[in-house]
């Protein structure tokens, strides 16, 4: 779910929309728009494909006039990102736009009503439905915009945050929502309205947060007013916004992959919204339901993906034999594809990825459809090529995922893989109703275990400075466990150890080289590397003995020597906790150990082993890092 902007007051409303679009740009989105209303009350609606600055390469030479406007970042769930799927969408008329975060649920019902009564859509989306929805009820009810908005939500299932405005009406923006933010911004005879503050930071800081199930309306000519679905008046509180535009990076966060761990508890409800029923707890995933004797009838399911998607589908294949008792096999798409696999028509294969353009995985489900199996695609990003090549699927909902060290994806992956394995374990019979609801019910509290565990940040976080010491680890799991030990070594290798040559290094690595320096530095240790080899100390990725250094002068990754006097000093030295003080002692010990043995006495790895720089598989293959060119 992306962004919403909205300007209703006495400046012009296009550059105040285009900045706050810019604001939202670190969520990630495929497409952008807004709609303005000029002083004639000409309603002018643009769109497009691509990013904001495209957005206003279109916009060039157009009319921009107005002091009023909504604008819309959209990241789709309902129709292929192009031009016509963007918003904001207008009414069969063209006399009301609207934008919207989230899914409407019911489109498809509505959608149907609609057509009867001679609407026609132009786009893909459930968005459309709800503005045509608005507009039918305002014309056969002559009511105001605010009461069709009031009608037309009452008939709504689903998560929305929505923002229209109306051809002839320079005054008004009404806006509503429903399990999805919304915050107005209250400034000197203006509204700003946003779904996220970052992008009217700058114009105020009086806020407003809208609560589920309220309807807002900014009117230049009155004060703000928020009423109910039934035209109860809500109390306007209005909170002084705790936030500056130098949070604003990425969300207040330092890096996305940050940004992306700390939203999971969101996008694991966002991923589950609508599919388990939290009163009965009943799992429905249409992409089961319509395809329910092929799953019930399944010989044989087989996962193909790679990288971190292959982790999440060795957990998949424990929760289907578990549940359905049908017999799994995970594949690397890379290999599955270039051998000649023996693919039955009764089998399933579920293609897993999280942007649906993993070029091996396609080439999977290409192979899987020539020998008649049926293919189900479990993907993030709507209208990928993977999510269009497979007979049908199940969209993980976590929004953008930017980083590249998969984190959300892999929650999510993981979350739709149980929903279908309890889905089909009950269709089929194999899993007890007992267990079915114990599990049904603790997806539905994930978020808030989620929750719990991120609370423990400040914690982590002080541990990670021991664990930054460290120079080789250990990840052990047993059951559900082992695929997630596999792919927490996965992610160390993918933020850690990356090749000097041949791939890019990340520019966070770079500044941690950086600080390691400076603080080297400080201490008035700079030779402390050279130091060390004359010791007879190496480190990953120094020469070999003998050959001359030509990277003597590149920040070095490890600096030793200020890491021993770290445990030197001893553990009281830290004021640490009892717990972290333990793991800090086994951590110094690990580093004094590997001092002592000197470079290059550990046997290579065996297959099951832990070996050096991460972590064999199972099947004696080195896991491969997406780094490693797949675009998962
Ligand atoms: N469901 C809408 C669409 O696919 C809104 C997506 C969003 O939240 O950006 O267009």
């Amino acid at each position: 779910m992306c962004g919403i902007v909205g300007y209703v007051g006495k400046q012009q409303a296009y550059p105040i929309l285009i900045k706050g679009l810019h604001r939202l740009e670190y969520r990630g989105y495929d497409s952008a728009g807004l709609a303005l209303v000029n002083r004639e009350g000409v309603l002018n609606v643009f769109k497009s494909k691509g990013k904001v600055a495209d957005l206003e390469h279109f916009v060039e030479s157009k009319d921009l006039d107005g002091t009023i406007g909504i604008a819309h970042t959209r990241w789709a769930t309902h129709g292929e990102p192009n031009d016509i799927n963007a918003h904001p969408h207008y009414s069969d008329s063209g006399n009301i736009a609207l934008i919207h975060n989230g899914i409407i649920e019911n489109y498809r019902v509505l959608k149907e009503a609609l057509i009867e009564n001679g609407y026609t859509f132009k786009s893909d989306t459930d968005t459309e439905v709800l503005v045509n929805l608005i507009e039918y009820i305002r014309t056969s009810n002559n009511c105001t915009l605010l009461e069709a908005v009031q009608q037309a939500l009452k008939q709504v299932i689903g998560a929305y945050a929505i923002a229209v405005v109306e051809k002839g009406n320079q005054d008004q923006i009404i806006a509503a929502r429903r399990s999805s933010p919304m915050v107005i911004g209250i400034g000197d005879k203006e509204f700003f309205l946003a779904s996220d503050a970052a992008s009217i930071v700058e114009y105020t800081d009086k806020i407003v947060y809208v609560n589920d199930g309220e309807v807002v309306v900014m009117d230049r000519n009155h004060p703000l007013k928020i009423v109910t679905l039934d035209n109860q008046e809500s109390k306007i509180d209005i909170k002084k916004l705790q936030l500056s535009i130098s949070q604003l990076e990425k969300g207040g966060y330092p890096h996305f992959m940050l940004k992306e761990i700390f939203e999971q508890p969101k996008t694991i409800v966002d991923c589950i919204r609508g599919r388990i029923n939290p009163e009965t707890y009943d799992v429905i995933l249409s992409g089961i339901m319509d395809n329910r004797v092929r799953f019930l009838n399944a010989r044989r399911i087989i996962f193909v993906a790679c990288g971190t998607s292959w982790h999440a589908s060795l957990i998949g294949e424990y929760l289907i034999e578990d549940f359905c008792r049908i017999p799994v096999e995970v594949e690397y798409a890379s290999e599955f594809r270039y051998r000649n696999p023996v693919i039955y028509p009764d089998d399933i294969v579920i293609a897993v990825s999280q942007s649906g353009e993993t070029a091996d995985t396609l080439a999977a489900v290409e192979l899987a459809r020539k020998a008649g199996a049926f293919v189900f695609g479990i993907c993030n990003v709507v209208g990928s090529s993977i999510a269009r090549a497979t007979d049908s699927g199940a969209y993980i909902h976590v929004g953008p995922e930017i980083g590249v060290a998969s984190t959300k994806a892999f929650t999510g992956q993981v979350t739709v893989m149980a929903m279908l394995a309890l889905a089909v374990g009950r269709e089929k019979g194999t899993v007890t109703e007992e267990y079915y609801r114990e599990v049904a019910k603790g997806l539905l509290e994930l978020p808030a275990v989620l929750e719990d565990v991120l609370g423990l940040g400040d914690r982590i976080a002080d541990l990670s400075k021991i664990f930054t010491y460290a120079h080789n680890f250990i990840y052990l799991g047993r059951g559900y466990n082992y695929p997630t030990a596999l792919e927490g070594a996965l992610k160390l290798k993918e933020i850690s150890y990356i090749p000097r040559r041949g791939l890019p290094r990340r520019r966070d690595e770079t500044r941690r080289h950086r600080a390691y320096r400076q603080r080297d530095a400080d201490r008035g240790d700079r030779n402390a590397g050279q130091h060390l080899r004359e010791n007879g100390q190496q480190h990953r990725g120094d020469p070999r003995p003998g050959r001359q250094d030509h990277r003597r002068d590149r920040p070095r990754r490890h600096a030793c020597a200020p890491q021993c006097r770290l445990y030197d000093r001893g553990a009281g030295g830290h004021r640490l906790p009892d717990a972290d003080r333990r793991v800090g002692a086994v951590a110094a010990a690990g580093i004094l150990h590997r001092r002592q043995q000197g470079p290059q006495r550990r046997p290579a790895a065996q297959p099951g082993q832990v070996g050096d720089g991460g972590i064999t598989s199972r099947r004696g293959l080195p896991e491969k890092s997406c780094l490693d060119g797949c675009a998962n």
